[in-house]
């Protein structure tokens, strides 16, 4: 049931609820029809509306310092979905490796072990309309669609992704029907939470959850159990005003709050000059099995981590078109429909050339199950790394206030040295393990590799923050514990990625909704 708080009558509510989550994003809505599916009644609030705005159109802007951080502008949508509205939706669960200790990296364990996490993938794959597989039938499919790169080099191993399909990706459409029906599931849009309240006496609970409307209406909801879901940025930022408001209750014993602030690091690093496109496109292209599309990916192999002191990293291959092909005319289509504002592009000169396209693609799809690489393309080595944790690299408060009355962001990104001599060693052995390969026939592979990161030709950040709200299993050390409960406060979680004490080697969607599904379990056993 969808509520609008800013067309509330009364300029003050009070409600009650067993629990209470701040923000309808992809986590947000997952947790809640998970806890549903649990007999859980939930109270939903969200800042945006029911159509997904972005940070500048929310005015959510925040002061930066340090390496400019893209995602605070471009990879953030508030609003109903939240940042699924955007995402590709590519879907890869962590290995065991990821979250081990890796001391040569100064890299901690999670505290949770990788099998206990797994075991919610198959229901996590299951909700979003992917098949469960399993590990064997994973690596014969790799070696049947992949043989060339399954036996790329010891220093690496192959793994694919699942996407999405389109149709899945916006979790206000995926879930529409609960949102929208299920009486037991309250959703408030307009409702920006400002503040968490504790009692002086009672500092170890959130007593309320106050939330307000950009035209002054309030909300006041008293919740038993409380779950921030509003995303890296946002939950950081409610829990520093939360820290600031009780004169340091999180950060008292030294806990990292805001601290250790890092992303992928995504660079392209060579240029493929094809001898055999359509060999090359077989080769490394992303394939369809089950109706679902899948990519490939070479990681740094744990031995290789090792050996040369690497944090996880891996190289996929990408191609770049120059916005004129069907492929973009149909990727653009698809994204419009996602709930993304795109403009279609398609001019009525490029209309013989669009149709040509999408004939290539669709053969392609139905005769090789492959995507087909547009012609002409640029064809790229991409490498991503997960970032050294680092500390200084943090988020903090500012002292000037966005227009609910909230403290706004300062974000302090860094990229040390030992991030780019990461990067370089992994492009530096890639390259020598293609010229090894039998691949090179295919094509031959030239390293680009800049001097300093901002001179990279392509480099970004990859929207997928982590580490400020990191978990772990002592609270001097932590934010957050093994159930993503903050140190310190009885009834209050974390959803987010945020909490990942270390990045690794995956996108962080599919372990995150992984963590999302173990939680509502945990939450369920509370209430219960
Ligand atoms: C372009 C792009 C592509 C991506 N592709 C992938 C991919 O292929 N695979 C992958 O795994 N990950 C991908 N990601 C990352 C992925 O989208 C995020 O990790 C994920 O969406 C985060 O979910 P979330 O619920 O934590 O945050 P969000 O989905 O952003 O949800 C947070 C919600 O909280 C609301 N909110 C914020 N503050 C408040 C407040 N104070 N009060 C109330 N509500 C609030 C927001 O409006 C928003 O709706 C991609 C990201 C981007 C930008």
């Amino acid at each position: 049931m969808i509520r609008d708080l800013s067309q509330v009558e009364a300029p003050g509510l009070e409600v009650r609820t067993p629990l209470c989550i701040i923000g309808a994003g992809t986590a947000g809505i997952f947790l809640a029809c998970q806890l549903r599916a649990l007999g859980v009644d939930v109270l939903l609030l969200e800042t945006g509306d029911r159509f997904a705005r972005s940070a500048n159109e929310m005015a959510q802007t925040c002061a930066q310092r340090g390496i400019r951080y893209r995602g605070a502008e471009q990879g953030r949508s508030f609003g109903l979905g939240g940042t699924s509205v955007l995402w590709g939706g590519q879907m890869i669960p962590l290995t065991a490796a990821d979250m081990q200790a890796r001391p040569a990296v100064g890299i901690d364990a999670w505290p949770i072990d990788h099998a206990e996490l797994t075991n919610h993938l198959a229901h996590v794959k299951q909700r979003l309309g992917l098949r469960a597989g399993d590990d064997a039938g994973e690596s014969a499919l790799s070696a049947r669609r992949y043989p060339g790169l399954s036996a790329f080099d010891p220093d690496f191993a192959l793994r694919l992704s699942e996407w999405l399909p389109f149709g899945m990706r916006n979790f206000a459409q995926a879930f529409a029907d609960p949102l929208r029906q299920d009486s037991g599931l309250v959703v408030w849009l307009n409702a920006g939470v400002v503040r968490l309240q504790c009692d002086a006496a009672e500092m170890g609970r959130i007593l309320a959850v106050e939330a307000r409307s950009a035209n002054g209406r309030m909300l006041n909801v008293r919740p038993d159990l409380v779950v921030i879901c509003a995303g890296a940025l946002e939950s950081t930022r409610l829990l520093l005003a939360f820290d600031e408001s009780t004169s340091g209750r999180l950060t008292a014993n030294g806990a990292p709050l805001g601290r250790y602030f890092a992303d992928h690091l995504s660079v392209t690093c060579g240029r493929f000059a094809c001898r055999d496109w359509t060999r090359y496109n077989h080769a490394v292209a992303p394939v369809f099995s089950g109706g679902v599309m899948r990519t490939p990916r070479l990681e740094i192999a744990p031995a290789a981590q090792d050996r040369l002191a690497l944090t996880s990293a891996f190289v996929h291959f990408t191609f770049v078109t120059h916005g004129d092909t069907g492929f973009d005319v149909i990727r653009s289509f698809l994204r419009q429909r996602q709930g993304e504002r795109q403009r279609l592009g398609l001019s009525p000169r490029r209309l013989g050339r669009v149709v040509q396209d999408v004939g290539a693609m669709a053969y392609w799809r139905v005769v090789h199950r492959q995507l087909w690489i547009p012609r002409p393309a640029d064809l790229l080595l991409q490498v991503d790394i997960e970032q050294v944790p680092n500390w200084n690299s943090r988020l903090s408060l500012a002292d000037d206030l966005d227009r609910l009355g909230r403290k706004r962001l300062v974000i302090d990104w860094q990229i040390t040295p030992e991030d780019i001599r990461v990067i370089r060693t992994v492009a530096q052995r890639t390259v020598q393990a293609w010229d090894g390969s039998r691949l090179r026939n295919l094509a031959r592979l030239e390293m680009t590799m800049p001097l300093r990161f901002d001179d990279f030709e392509t480099q970004y950040d990859v929207y997928h923050p982590t580490g400020s709200l990191r978990m772990g299993s002592q609270p001097a050390n932590s934010v957050t514990d093994a159930n993503l409960r903050v140190w310190g406060l009885e009834n209050c979680y974390v959803s987010s990625t945020a909490v990942f004490p270390s990045a690794g080697s995956a996108n962080p969607g599919l372990m995150h909704l992984a963590l999302t599904a173990r939680l509502a379990e945990h939450l369920a056993s509370r209430i219960r």
